[in-house]
């Protein structure tokens, strides 16, 4: 079990694909200026930013459960940004990833080297084994990727999506990984109906929110996907799709990291089941 685990974890290095604004690839950030800065949410649950995915964390007496870990060589910063809460000295038990990317699950390494317990869905595991670039033809239920998490914690009302909600504008979605804008909409409408309406909600990426967000960013997705399914029934091409922006009324949404035709192209491919090359993510 341990060796098993151990495996997973050095393999995860080689996961490099990332799904945030600020890429790996693009610019290695300069760690030592990277300040974790950690919010209270609600009761004991507090959320950290630093580089990377949103971590949310359960800090209590008897030890500390954390759903993502960011990049390895911030957990130091972590593990001290979580004791000075000076809530407890006892180590982060358990870590939760909400899908495989990189930017989610770098620090997973250093976290179980020390003695930290990581929980995730069975296809993360699979995708850090393989280097993240299997694709499996989206047999499988599937939202950002095939292997999402939405995190729960009915005690304090707090709820980490992942990277199914996100705030940087138009979202990534790896379809080469069995992600899909339909099933992303389909965890969105799952999550919204059966949260309490007052629940506080950590993004993937982004500031915290509520479920109007949520309903505002499902309400863009649905709407997006409609167009481009319509410019696919009557048989446009990508290229078409492009020159004619028929994403134009949504451009509020566009980011740095997708803008309008990358996300034309991220729809096409999700809604023709298009697993080839496409956006890159670097
Ligand atoms: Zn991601």
């Amino acid at each position: 079990m341990c060796k098993e685990l151990r495996t997973w974890m050095v393999l995860s290095l080689v996961g490099a694909l990332l799904c945030g604004p600020a890429t790996w690839a693009q610019q290695q950030p300069d760690w030592s200026k990277v300040q974790i800065k950690t919010t209270k949410v609600s009761g004991n649950i507090y959320m950290l930013e630093g580089q990377g995915g949103n971590i949310a964390a359960s800090v209590g007496e008897d030890g500390i459960v954390i759903v993502d870990d960011q990049f390895a060589p911030l957990a130091e910063k972590i593990q001290a940004a979580l004791k000075d809460l000076k809530i407890t000295d006892k180590p982060v038990r358990f870590v939760i990833n909400t899908h495989y990317h990189g930017d989610h699950t770098g620090g997973n390494v250093p976290f179980n080297n020390a003695g930290s317990t990581l929980i995730a869905h069975d296809n993360v595991r699979k995708r850090l084994e393989t280097g993240g670039t299997a694709g499996n033809g989206g047999s499988i239920t599937s939202g950002h990727t095939d292997g999402d998490s939405i995190i729960f914690f009915p005690k304090n009302n707090v709820v980490h999506m992942g990277d199914d909600f996100v705030r940087y504008g138009f979202p990534f979605i790896d379809v080469a990984s069995g992600g899909s804008v339909q099933g992303m909409i389909d965890a969105m409408e799952k999550a919204t109906a059966q949260l309490p309406p007052d629940v506080k909600v950590i993004p993937g990426h982004g500031a915290l929110s509520n479920l109007d967000d949520v309903r505002a960013f499902t309400k863009m997705l649905k709407e997006t996907s409609a167009v481009v399914q319509k410019a696919i029934n009557d048989h446009k091409t990508l290229e078409q799709m492009k020159q004619e922006k028929i994403l134009a009324p949504w451009a509020k949404w566009k980011g740095d990291f997708v803008n309008e035709d990358t996300f034309i192209e991220t729809l096409y491919n999700s809604l023709t089941n298009h697993k080839g090359e496409f956006m890159k993510h670097n």
